[in-house]
């Protein structure tokens, strides 16, 4: 079987943590989640982590320069040469045309772009109600509640809320989202590589339509 290199996008809560997730436990994927990332050199306090911990608490971007080479050198790492799924990456067009220059120097190419729609009044909702665990599993106390309250399904740890799933934060980074990520979209769609999902549906509904596409990704690829 050959590779298979894919983006998750959408706005911040449409759901590509939860449907990454699910992907990569179904398929010997590299999964690389930028803001997880981000969050542990920021709980290591590395000089990385200095630098971006006030972008993060503010809703804002961290700046390219520090975000590009962190997730390229996992793209180019050993673990993603069968394949990986970025969450949260790329999420500028600067991004994106790295990953592209990366790519095509490694001799690989993207093989989509899956965009999850949620719209903006079902964000607030959905963030505002989001639980994590250390590890960065994600729940929701009503969309998609734990075992146990609070508590991990796999390693029973308390799950917490994140500092930037405050309603404040979360409006600021759903304007971040449509100044300087949306523009990504149509940069994939003249590629050809973009999907469109409807986040709005249940959980399990979006990963079925999400694994029919990676499922026709994967033929398409294959013959
Ligand atoms: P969500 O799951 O809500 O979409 P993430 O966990 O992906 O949020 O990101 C949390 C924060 O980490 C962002 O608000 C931003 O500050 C930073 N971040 C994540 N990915 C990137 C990226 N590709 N470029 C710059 N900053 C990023
Ligand atoms: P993202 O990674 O895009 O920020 P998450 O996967 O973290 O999004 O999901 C944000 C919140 O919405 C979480 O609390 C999650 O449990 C919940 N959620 C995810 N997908 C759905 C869905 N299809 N319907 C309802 N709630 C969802």
């Amino acid at each position: 079987m050959t590779e298979l290199n894919l983006i998750l996008l959408g706005p911040p809560g449409a759901g590509k943590g939860t449907q990454g997730e699910r992907l990569t436990s179904a398929q010997p994927l590299e999964y690389v989640v930028t803001g997880e990332i981000l969050r542990a050199a920021v709980r290591e306090r590395s000089e990385l982590g200095l630098k971006a911990k006030g972008f993060m608490d503010a809703g804002e971007l961290v700046p390219d320069e520090l975000v590009i080479d962190l997730i390229l050198e996992r793209v180019r790492g050993e673990a993603a040469s069968d394949g990986f799924v970025l969450d949260g990456f790329p999420r500028t067009i600067a991004q994106g045309e790295a990953l592209d220059a990366a790519l095509a120097q490694l001799g690989r190419d993207l093989n989509g772009a899956l965009l999850i729609e949620v719209p903006d009044e079902e964000i607030v909702r959905r963030l505002s109600g989001r639980r994590v665990s250390q590890s960065g599993r994600v729940y929701h106390v009503e969309f998609d509640p734990p075992k146990v309250e609070g508590k991990d399904d796999v390693d029973g740890t308390d799950l917490i809320q994140r500092d930037d799933d405050k309603p404040d934060t979360i409006r600021k980074r759903l304007s971040v989202y449509h100044a300087q990520t949306a523009p990504l979209i149509g940069y994939y769609e003249e590629r050809g590589l973009l999907h469109r999902f409807d986040g709005t549906l249940g959980v399990d509904e979006v990963a079925d339509h999400v694994a029919k596409t990676v499922s026709t990704l994967r033929l398409e690829d294959d013959v």
